[in-house]
Parts: structure tokens; sequence; C-alpha cells
């Protein structure tokens, strides 16, 4: 933490990455340590390779998250990578992030290597968390809209406070937050409550094809990519899909398939009880949790699930 401190103090200009398909913890944690090095009167780019979900998109009014187009490519003294497991997380600004000599890592992954030159990786609930914590060390004023930035993050990594991630350590900085000004229902409202008649359609066809496999231990549901145009949804839509599998009654294994390219697929995993599928994960290269992982496979719809069940069954 120290050494952290003094490469943040050190530094003037700052490019701060989230990861891929970002989710409201690598938002929500950018963001607040961008305002935090705002107010250190540093100059800070905050970006990320991907679409940010509409309903996580008021953090950008905190704080604007510029898309790879939009970045400036040069000109950083030391590069900050969020909640980004492995390099390959950071997409496209994977390479910019190995030409700069000054990297930081901070993320709370268990397969994170650590793959800056400097890493604050704990393995807590959420990076919120760890960034709420570096703030306090700080001394920085944590304000509202850091405390939302920084709720939004450590609430949408834990199942808003359900997964078995939540130990009295997050619930402690979750009640700081409260204290600094997080507006719980209003957050609450914009990220669970709302759904867009597009995601909804999406989720109806995704339903249709819940499978499942392995006498009903493991469920799986695809998305094509010609359901975007079909439903009028977006890829964002599709992240919550894989909780209506995981649901069902007796699945210890959950298996969600994301067509976005010619026989590739974005896969995410997710376990109830006991099956470790961040192991499932880097038998193919990804990476993630014992309760939710993902990687990438290539291959057809078929030879990718049935791979992957193969897999699967072995950790029943
Ligand atoms: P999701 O299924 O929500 O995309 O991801 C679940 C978890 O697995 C997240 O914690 C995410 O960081 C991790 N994860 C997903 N895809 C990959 C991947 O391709 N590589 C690695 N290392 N981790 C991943
Ligand atoms: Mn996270």
């Amino acid at each position: 933490m120290k050494r952290i401190l003094e490469q943040l103090y050190a530094h003037t200009r700052f490019l701060v990455l989230s990861h891929v398909s970002p989710d409201g913890d690598t938002i929500g944690s950018a963001v607040a340590l961008c305002l935090a090095l705002e107010k250190l009167g540093k100059d800070v780019v905050c970006a990320v390779d991907g679409d940010i979900p509409e309903k996580l998109g008021f953090l950008t009014g905190y704080f604007p998250v510029h898309s790879f187009a939009d970045t400036p490519k040069e000109g950083y003294d030391c590069i900050i990578a969020v909640d980004a497991g492995d390099l390959g997380r950071l997409g496209k600004f994977g390479a910019l992030f190995e030409a700069v000599g000054e990297t930081i890592v901070i993320d709370h992954h268990g397969t994170n290597i650590g793959y800056g030159k400097y890493n604050l990786i704990r393995p807590y609930g959420a990076t919120g968390q760890i960034i709420l914590e570096l703030l306090e060390a700080m001394g920085a004023r944590v304000d509202e809209n850091m405390a939302n930035a920084l709720y939004a993050a450590i609430s949408t990594d834990t199942g808003n406070f359900s997964y078995s991630n939540v130990d009295a350590a997050l619930l402690h900085a979750a009640a700081r937050l409260r204290e600094q000004g997080a507006d719980i229902p209003m957050l609450t409202e914009r990220i669970y409550h709302v759904r867009s008649l597009g995601a909804t359609k999406l989720l109806g066809q995704a339903l249709e094809r819940l499978q499942l496999h392995c006498g009903g231990r493991i469920a799986s549901l695809y998305v094509l990519q010609a359901d975007y145009a079909a439903c009028g949804a977006v890829k964002e839509d599709c992240d919550e899909l894989i909780n209506y599998a995981r649901e069902v009654e007796g699945v210890e294994i959950a298996i969600f398939l994301r067509e976005t390219g010619e026989k590739t697929f974005k896969v995410s995993l997710r376990s109830k009880e006991y099956a470790d599928v961040a192991k499932l994960a880097m038998q193919f290269q990804g990476g993630g949790h014992v309760h939710a992982a993902g990687c990438t496979a290539q291959g057809s719809l078929e030879e990718v699930l049935g791979t992957l069940l193969r897999a699967a069954e072995a950790l029943l």
C-alpha cells in the first residue's frame, strides 16, 4: 500500500484502465480513483476498451471514461489497471500498458499474477473495497460521487451483498461509503430495477434455449450475434443472463455462451456451492473466481458447449 501511494504521489500524468466487458466494479473503482487523483492535482485520463452498460452510464457523469479510439495514446508517466485479472483483460490497451515502464495493478482476482511493476492485489470481494482503503490511506476526502461509484463497485461484484465473498470488512467498507453520502436507493434502482425492452426480449430468447445437462446439475444458455438485431438489444444486455441458468433448482454449474465472431464465444461460468469454475476457465486460458469465471473459446456452438460440458462434468 505504501509503495503504491508513493507512486501515486510521484507521477503527474495517469492513465487509469478498466477491463474489457466493463462491469460495475471496474468502472466504479476506476472513476473513484480518478476523482481522487484529480483532487491531488494530477492529470488523469480514464479509459476502457469496450462499451459501458447503459445502467452504469451515470458513473461516467462523475468522471469521463474514454473509449480506445478517443484516448490519447501517449504522454502518460504511469498507467494503472483496475480490476483486470490479467493483461489480456485490458484489450487493445494491453500493448500501451506493456510499453510504459511505470505500471500499477490494483485488483482482487485470485488468479492475478501481478503483471504490473507495482501490484496491490487483495483477496477482497471487490476491487472497490481496495480503492476505498487506498483513498483512506491517502487521507483523501471521499465525496458523494466517489462514495456512489465505490458503492456501485462493491454492490455489483457481490450480487448486491449476497455472495460468499461478503465479509464483515466489506460491509464495514459499505457502511463507511454510506456515511460519506452513498445514495443507496438511487443506486439500487438504477443498477438493479431497470431493464430496457430489448434486454427483456433478449432474456426471453435466451430462456427458450436454457438446457439442463448431467441430470440437471449443469445448465447452459447462449446468445448469438443475430439475436441483438432481432430483439433490439446490445451485448451488454447479456450480463445478467447467466444467473437464470444458475438459479434453476439443483444446478451447480451454469454456462453462458455469447457469440462474439465466427466460431468464437465468450464464455461465462458460475457455480453455486462446491465446483471451482476458475479452474475450469483456466483450462481454456481464462480465469476468475471459484464461483464466477470466464474464458474465450473457438469452435461451433456444439463443439464449444460439448468441450465445456465434458470439462464441467469432471468438477461435479
Ligand atoms: P463474467 O462471466 O461476468 O464476464 O466474468 C466472471 C469473472 O471471471 C470475472 O471476475 C472476470 O474477471 C473473470 N473473467 C471472465 N472472463 C475472463 C477471461 O477471459 N480471462 C480471465 N482471466 N478472467 C475472466
Ligand atoms: Mn471485480
